[in-house]
């Protein structure tokens, strides 16, 4: 866990994926310099959880390298807007990432850190 925190435009730019995934969750990635990554979501049923394929993570590490920014967090959302990591996201939290959950609450998307 780090102090880093997306910007309001990156933050703006996860809500906008999120939304355009619904009813699935959406899952990526935030480089440092704050681009946002939606990566495909490739869990058998991923109205329910999310997983990303090892290629893609390792493509979208590369990815990282190569614009000289490096990886700054992982997201991913909940659709039905608890703002809570579930039991399946504390075990696969990333420990030198920020982990980011953002949910599509009663007051809009918002968004918790780890
Ligand atoms: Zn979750």
């Amino acid at each position: 866990m780090s102090d880093w925190r997306p910007s309001a435009r990156s933050l703006a730019k996860i809500y906008e994926c999120a939304h355009a995934i619904l009813p699935d969750e959406a899952c990526g990635f935030i480089h440092l310099c704050g681009q946002v990554i939606l990566m495909p979501n490739t869990a058998p049923f991923p109205r329910r959880y999310f997983e990303m394929a090892t290629s893609d993570i390792l493509t979208a590490y590369e990815d990282a390298d190569r614009s000289g920014c490096g990886m700054a967090a992982v997201w991913h959302s909940h659709p039905n807007g608890s703002l809570h990591w579930s039991e399946r996201d504390r075990r696969f939290w990333v420990p030198n990432l920020v982990n980011i959950l953002v949910a599509n609450t009663d007051v809009g998307w918002q968004a918790i850190y780890h």
